[in-house]
C-alpha cells in the first residue's frame, strides 16, 4: 500500500495526494486505506486472519509476505499507523512494535549479532540502559556508556566492530540535547548505523532523519497516543532496512502492535502538532515560573536560555518539549527528598503516576522512580539528586499547574 494515495472509497475513487503537503496535514490525511464503505474515519480491522479467495492466493500470498493473512504478519490499521507515522518522520517506511521497549528489542534483534559494538549515551531511558547492559550482553553484544552531551566521547568509543550508535534527545529527566548530525557523521565515518529515541520530541518538534540518522525509535505510548491510554512503540527507517532486517523479525518474533492500539495511537498523530505546540507553551510556562521560585535550585527544560544545550535545542527542535525538571533546595539526601516529597504530596491536581505525553499533568521523583536501581553515587553523577522532581506538563492551563506546584513549594524551605 502506498502512502501518497487515498484508497477508493465507496464512490470508487483512488484520488492521489496533491504534493508538497504539509506535515500537519499528513498527520490527518495520508495513509488512509478506506473499506468499501467509505468511512471518513479510519476503520479498526480486529481480527486475527484474513479470509483468502482461493488455496493458489493463500499460497502466493504466503510466499510473498504481500496481502494480508494473518496479523502477526501484518494488518491494515497497524500499516496505516506505520505509513503516517513513517510520513511524518519523513522517513521511506516504519514498523510498529507492542511498545517503545519492543521497538528497541526489535532493533537489536534486527542490527545486531554477539560480537558486534554499541555505543549508548549514558543518559539514555532506563530500560534501554538495562537491555543493552544486561540482558544483551549476555548475548555478546558489547555496550560504551559514553556523555550525552561530549561529542568527543562518542567519537573515541567506537571501536571496528561498533555496528551502532543510539541517543535519545532530549533525555529523561533533565532534558538533555545532543547534537544528532554531529552523531550521525561519527556514525557514518565508522560504517554505523544512528539510532535515535524521538519519544521526548516527537516528528512534530523534531526529525531526526532529515539530521542524517538512520533509525528514529519511538515510544507511541507517549506524546503519539496523547492522552495515556494505550502502549505502543516503532522503528522508523530505510524501506530496505524495514524488509530486511525489521519484518522477518517482528513476522518470527511476534512484538506485533495489537490493531486497536495501532488504531488509538494512528487517531493520536492527527492531534500531535495541536498538542505538541500547546504541551511546549504550557512547559515552558511552568518552567519560566520555576526558575524564579527561591526554594528551586534549578529548573530545566530546553526552550529556558539557562539550558546548558539552549542553542543547539532550539536549532535541532522546533520547541522544548512539554517536560520540566526541577531540583528544590536543601541539604542532603534525606532532607532533599523530604522536600521534593512535601512538594509532590501536597499537589492537588496533578497525577503522581509513572509516564508522560498525557493530556493529565504527571510529577514524578526520579530518584525512587525511574532511577530508583540506581546507587546514590551513581544518581548524583546522573545528576538526579533526591531533591529532582520531574513535571510532565499536560494541557490542562498552565496557570493551574503553577498553583498546584506553589501549594508545597510555599513552606518547602520550613522542612527539615
Ligand atoms: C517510555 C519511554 C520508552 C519506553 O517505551 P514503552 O512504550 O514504555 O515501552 C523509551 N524511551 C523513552 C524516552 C521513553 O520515555
Amino acid at each position: 500500500m502506498t502512502q501518497d494515495q487515498d484508497t477508493p472509497g465507496q464512490d470508487g475513487r483512488q484520488r492521489p495526494l496533491p504534493a508538497g503537503l504539509h506535515p500537519d496535514t499528513l498527520a490527518v490525511r495520508v495513509a488512509i486505506e478506506r473499506s468499501q464503505y467509505g468511512e471518513n474515519s479510519e476503520a479498526l480491522y480486529l481480527t486475527s486472519g484474513f479470509v483468502q479467495p482461493d488455496s493458489a492466493t493463500s499460497a502466493e500470498r504466503f510466499a510473498s509476505g504481500q496481502g494480508y493473512t494473518y496479523t502477526r504478519t501484518s494488518n491494515p490499521t497497524v500499516t496505516a499507523f506505520e505509513n503516517r507515522l513513517a510520513a511524518m518522520e519523513g522517513a521511506q517506511a516504519a514498523i510498529a512494535a507492542a511498545s517503545g521497549m519492543g521497538a528497541v528489542l526489535l532493533m537489536i534483534m534486527g542490527l545486531l549479532k554477539a560480537g558486534d559494538h554499541v555505543v549508548l549515551s549514558r543518559s539514555m531511558f532506563g530500560s534501554t540502559l538495562n537491555l543493552f547492559g544486561k540482558e544483551f550482553a549476555k548475548f555478546g553484544v558489547e555496550t560504551s556508556f559514553v556523555s550525552q552531551t561530549d561529542v568527543a566521547e562518542w567519537r573515541a568509543a567506537v571501536k571496528p566492530n561498533t555496528r551502532l550508535l543510539f541517543a535519545e534527545t532530549p533525555t529523561n529527566p533533565l532534558t538533555e540535547v545532543c547534537d544528532i548530525a554531529a552523531l550521525a557523521e561519527i556514525a557514518h565515518a565508522a560504517g554505523a548505523l544512528l539510532a535515535v529515541d524521538n519519544a521526548f520530541a516527537t516528528p512534530a518538534l523534531q526529525q531526526p532523519m532529515r539530521l542524517g540518522a538512520d533509525v528514529v525509535m519511538h515510544s507511541g505510548t507517549k506524546y503519539l497516543d496523547g492522552q495515556g491510554r494505550v502502549m505502543a512503540g516503532a522503528l522508523c527507517a530505510s524501506a530496505e532496512l524495514v524488509r530486511e532486517k525489521f519484518a522477518p523479525v517482528v513476522r518470527t518474533a511476534g512484538m506485533v502492535l495489537s490493531p486497536f492500539n495501532a488504531w488509538v495511537v494512528l487517531k493520536g498523530l492527527e492531534t500531535l502538532g495541536v498538542r505538541m505546540k500547546a504541551h511546549c507553551e504550557n512547559a515552558l510556562a511552568v518552567a519560566r515560573w520555576l526558575e524564579a521560585q527561591p526554594q528551586v535550585a534549578r529548573a530545566y527544560h530546553p526552550a529556558l536560555p539557562s539550558h546548558p544545550q539552549h542553542a543547539l535545542a532550539m536549532r535541532q527542535m522546533s520547541g522544548g518539549g512539554g517536560v520540566v525538571t526541577f531540583e528544590v533546595k536543601g541539604e542532603g539526601a534525606e532532607q532533599l527528598r523530604r522536600r521534593a516529597f512535601h512538594v509532590i504530596d501536597s499537589c492537588q491536581l496533578l497525577s503522581i503516576a509513572t509516564n508522560l505525553g498525557d493530556t493529565k499533568t504527571i510529577v514524578s521523583h526520579p530518584a525512587t522512580t525511574s532511577h530508583g536501581r540506581l546507587t546514590e553515587e551513581q544518581r548524583l553523577a546522573a545528576g538526579v539528586s533526591q531533591g529532582v522532581i520531574r513535571v510532565a506538563v499536560g494541557l490542562e492551563h498552565p496557570r493551574d499547574v503553577i498553583a498546584d506546584l506553589a501549594r508545597g513549594l510555599a513552606r518547602c524551605g520550613d522542612i527539615p
